[in-house]
């Protein structure tokens, strides 16, 4: 008798690849996802070719033990673009994971059932679609993904609250101006489409450190491994270690040396370590954990030398929609459209200050909150799950299933990907979800 599927929610990257995964190792999924558009996600279905990988074609395989598959495919299906030590347009990456689904498909024919629809709730190892449909399984894996951003408010005019939807960007007109809440890698995707877009305005980006991603080195830093003083003691300690060995060997080579135990650093940190990391050094642990290709840093540093993109430390505290009646106060005459009043509020400081803008777009990152998302909250009200101590998202244990209130894992529901963060910290680009596919992979095989 053959074994019920493995119910897989979300499609992207993490659903796709795992599907793939346990089709080679016989066992049989149900891959469900909301788009309709298997293994792209929010990440891969841009077409915009100046939206480029983060991360170097040689190290965006989507296979673990196959480190060389990535580069292979380009090289027969987009040569112009086969330099390992390149970054890739992301839509051309979302093509090579759909067609390494559909050509596992094809040689484990029966395996991967796709479905396109949305599940709306979770019942034991079922889910039930929004539509009514139920599909049985063994075990549900949440591979939901990359919450749209969630800072700026719902329903007001002229706030682009999800930067990522299809057409997000097409009200944009070419004059505007624009104030972005976040200055990291979603900004910096924004920016890039206007501008391909014709777009002339100016923009100000707003984030409570101001921070830039920071660029990659024009080749690959090689992995520094991290000295002992980095793994042991309080975190003080060991970040000044950290730094004593980036002035030594470069703080590109010490991320990297850091990349692959982030996930068991992260485990093994106490709550109080893990809190205080989370909001003292998480700042500067992205912008240069997760970097930005040369020529893409090249692009920002232009429109801020050209004077069209600011970039503040500040937060922004709200937005409120003006009429066209009222005068611009840049040029002293009736405004030509509707405006949005944006508040901000530098460090230190207790009294907002004004800005006038033709436009704000939310690029504060994904909104991962497991109490608001509909698939989750009722998981957590029922003590299905619980959170995370630090409540950025559902507490798994090693294998990345669901632990319940009762602090028993749930051996039948288990979180792939971004949502597991809380758990993993580090699992959110392609080289840190495939080891977590692996792992899974054995679990659920
Ligand atoms: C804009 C952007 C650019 C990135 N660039 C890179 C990069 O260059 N390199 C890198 O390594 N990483 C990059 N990342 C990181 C990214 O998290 C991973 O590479 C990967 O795309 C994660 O895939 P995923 O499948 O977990 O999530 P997603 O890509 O978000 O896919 C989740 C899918 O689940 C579906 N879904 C959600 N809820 C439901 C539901 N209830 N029912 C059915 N379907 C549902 C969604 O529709 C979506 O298709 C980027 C992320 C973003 C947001």
């Amino acid at each position: 008798m053959t074994r019920a599927p493995i119910l897989i929610v979300g499609g992207g990257f993490s659903g796709a690849m795992l599907a793939a995964r346990l089709a080679e190792s016989g066992q049989g999924s149900v891959l469900i996802d909301a788009t309709g558009r298997f293994g792209r996600g929010v990440a891969y279905s841009t077409d915009f070719d100046g939206h480029v990988l983060n991360v170097r074609s040689a190290r965006m395989s989507a296979v673990e033990d196959r480190p060389e598959a990535f580069v292979r495919w380009l090289r027969s299906h987009a040569p112009e673009h086969a330099d390992p030590g390149g970054f890739a347009p992301r839509g051309l990456y979302g093509r090579y994971v759909a067609d390494r689904l559909a050509s596992v498909e094809a040689a484990h024919p029966g395996m991967i059932d796709m479905v396109h629809g949305r599940v709306a709730a979770i019942d034991g190892a079922d889910v039930v679609l929004d539509d009514g449909r139920r599909r049985a399984g063994r075990a549900v894996v949440l591979a939901t993904g990359n919450p749209a951003p969630n800072t700026a408010r719902d329903g007001l005019e002229r706030v682009t609250r999800d930067p990522w939807a299809p057409g997000a960007l097409d009200a944009v007109e070419s004059n505007e101006t624009i104030a972005v809440i976040g200055t990291g890698l979603t900004m910096v995707d924004v920016a890039l489409a206007l501008e391909a877009r014709g777009w002339t305005g100016t923009m100000r980006a707003f984030s409570p450190r101001g921070l830039l991603p920071r660029a990659h080195g024009e080749v690959h830093d090689a992995a520094v491994p991290p000295a002992p003083e980095m793994l042991d003691g309080p975190a003080s300690r060991r970040l000044a270690a950290a730094r004593l060995r980036a002035r030594d060997h470069g703080w590109r080579g010490v991320m990297e040396g850091l990349r692959p135990i982030t996930a068991d650093l992260w485990r093994a940190a106490d709550v109080r370590t893990r809190s205080r990391l989370f909001r003292h050094l998480r700042p500067w642990w992205d912008v240069h954990r997760h970097r930005i290709a040369p020529g893409v840093a090249a692009r920002i540093d232009r429109l801020i030398a050209d004077g069209r993109l600011t970039v503040s430390a500040a937060r922004v505290t709200g937005a409120t929609p003006v009429g066209a009646d009222l005068i611009d106060m840049d040029s002293n005459r009736p405004a030509d459209r509707d405006k949005v009043m944006v508040e901000w509020l530098p460090p230190r400081a207790t009294v907002p200050r004004g800005l006038l803008v033709d436009r704000v777009i939310d690029c504060s990152g994904p909104g991962h909150d497991p109490r608001r998302d509909p698939l989750t909250a009722p998981l957590l009200k029922s003590g299905r799950a619980r959170l995370d101590p630090l409540g950025l998202g559902l507490d798994l244990d090693d294998a990345g299933r669901v632990v319940g209130a009762d602090g028993a894992p749930d051996p039948a529901l288990f979180v792939l990907g971004p949502p597991a963060r809380g758990a993993f910290w580090e699992t959110i680009a392609v080289p840190d979800v495939r080891r977590r596919i692996e792992a899974l992979a054995a679990v659920l095989t």
